[in-house]
């Protein structure tokens, strides 16, 4: 996609800090990272969202991003780490190109969990049946 910057880090015609690459895959430094070593993966045809990816496609990059994990986790000594891929807007994606996230995490590094909350009983069933049903 013409305008989509990590489209021009694809063809190289924007550099990155390449970690990994294959005929379908690629993973480079984020350019702002929350940590260092803060790797994005994403596929090299351009796919917005995770939704959007061919079934293929999306277990190859699952495959490269477990391996590309276990490096980030040795090379960086952490003890853990998270996968993040933002779908949306309201989601917080600003790069429409399909990327997971591969973010090292530090013991005490403040930047907490998931807020969660509480729902009545009907209307966890009422969610939980709207999403059985809409699955395709
Ligand atoms: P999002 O918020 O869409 O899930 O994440 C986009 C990520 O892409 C951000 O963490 C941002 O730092 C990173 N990013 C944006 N532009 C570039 C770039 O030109 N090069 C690299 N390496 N990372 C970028
Ligand atoms: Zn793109």
């Amino acid at each position: 996609m013409e305008d989509c910057i990590f489209c021009k880090i694809v063809k190289g015609e924007i550099p990155c800090s390449k970690i990994y690459e294959d005929d379908k895959i690629l993973a480079f430094l984020d350019i702002n990272p929350v940590h260092k070593g803060h790797t994005l993966v994403i596929p090299k045809e351009h796919y917005e969202g995770i939704v959007d990816m061919p079934d293929d496609t999306l277990g190859e990059l699952a495959k490269v991003a477990k391996k590309i994990s276990k490096a980030v986790k040795k090379a960086t000594d952490v003890d853990g780490f998270n996968i993040i891929q933002n779908n949306g807007v309201d989601a917080g994606q600003d790069v429409f190109h399909f990327h997971l996230h591969i973010i090292p995490r530090l013991k005490g590094d403040g930047l907490g969990r998931w807020p969660h909350q509480k729902f009545p009983e009907e209307e966890m069933k009422e969610i939980q049946e709207a999403i059985i049903k809409s699955i395709e």
